[in-house]
């Protein structure tokens, strides 16, 4: 298929890598012209341009611009295209893209792809991103059957496990798995970082090992994703920030009390239901 791809970052051009391994033909549009350069030279796309009408003759475009961005880019891009054209977007919040989106454009499908890295930009674009991953699909009852059958065709094609829900119960989900944990991995490491003795951060900084690094990874990620989390998903997250609140406040009483029974019987259920969310 042609497929463009508005948005030459980290999730736009690992998708343009495996779609081009996939026999697809490649349109890429970004911002910068230094980009569109290094997506042809890396192998992310066979074609880009900052101009949207090189997008004019894809059959189905990937929006991977920051969440932010989104909404604006469709309504700039959706005058250079023929109305068969099937859009879907990347953001990692849906309820008010696929809103906004639908109203704009019949054949779009809203998705999220639950991969990602430190990393953002061209640069960090790299193969088999998303194989193995979750891939969620948000289409509501007025989305074109069609569409949603082409675009989980080409996300199968990423070796993705793909998923379907409304965008409402999506935004809730990804609020506790993912939204939630890059605030609390965010105060982790801005807790440690209020030690006051030079010499205790710098020895805490020289042991950091493994356990660190798992704790902290999403907390150390790009800022303005955390942000845009944040600002599109407001409502869920503060509801889960209010329950994690509510969960740290119960175990500093029972520290402060040192009532370890309490202590051990909450970390026996957290052990146990780890495995629920992640296997290893
Ligand atoms: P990113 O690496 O910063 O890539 C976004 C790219 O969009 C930038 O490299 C920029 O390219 C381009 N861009 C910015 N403004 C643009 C515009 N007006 N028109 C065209 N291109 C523009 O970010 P990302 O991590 O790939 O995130 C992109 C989307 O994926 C977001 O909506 C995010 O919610 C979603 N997502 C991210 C992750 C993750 O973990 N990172 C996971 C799943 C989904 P230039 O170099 O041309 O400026």
């Amino acid at each position: 298929m042609k497929i463009g791809i508005l948005g030459l970052g980290l999730i736009g051009g690992s998708l343009g890598l495996d779609l081009r391994s996939q026999g697809h033909y490649v349109f890429g549009v970004s911002r910068r012209k230094s980009t569109c350069t290094k997506a042809v030279a890396n192998g992310c796309a066979d074609e880009a341009s900052v101009d949207l009408n090189l997008l004019a003759s894809a059959e189905v475009v990937f929006i991977c611009t920051p969440i932010g961005l989104i909404i604006p880019t469709v309504r700039q891009l959706i005058a250079h295209l023929p109305s068969n054209v099937i859009i879907t977007d990347v953001g990692s919040v849906k309820l008010p893209i696929v809103q906004a989106v639908s109203s704009m454009w019949d054949n779009f499908v809203g998705g999220h792809p639950m991969a990602g890295t430190a990393d953002s930009g061209i640069e960090a674009a790299r193969r088999n991103l998303f194989v193995a991953r979750p891939y969620v699909l948000t289409p509501t009852d007025a989305t074109q059957k069609a569409a949603i059958t082409i675009v989980e065709e080409i996300v199968r094609q990423l070796g993705a496990t793909v998923y379907h829900c409304p965008p409402e119960d999506h935004d809730r989900a990804v609020s506790w798995i993912s939204h939630l944990p890059v605030m609390v991995s965010a105060c982790l490491i801005a807790a440690c970082m209020g030690e006051t003795d030079a010499q205790v951060l710098q020895l805490a900084q020289k042991l950091a090992s493994s356990g660190f690094r798992d704790t902290s990874r999403v907390g150390g990620g790009n800022p303005q994703l955390g942000v845009m989390m944040a600002q599109y998903n407001r409502q869920a997250l503060l509801e889960s920030l209010q329950k994690y609140r509510h969960n740290l406040d119960e175990l500093i009483g029972w520290i402060e009390r040192e009532n370890w029974s309490a202590l051990e019987e909450k970390l026996r259920a957290t052990q146990q239901a780890r495995s629920a969310f992640v296997d290893e």
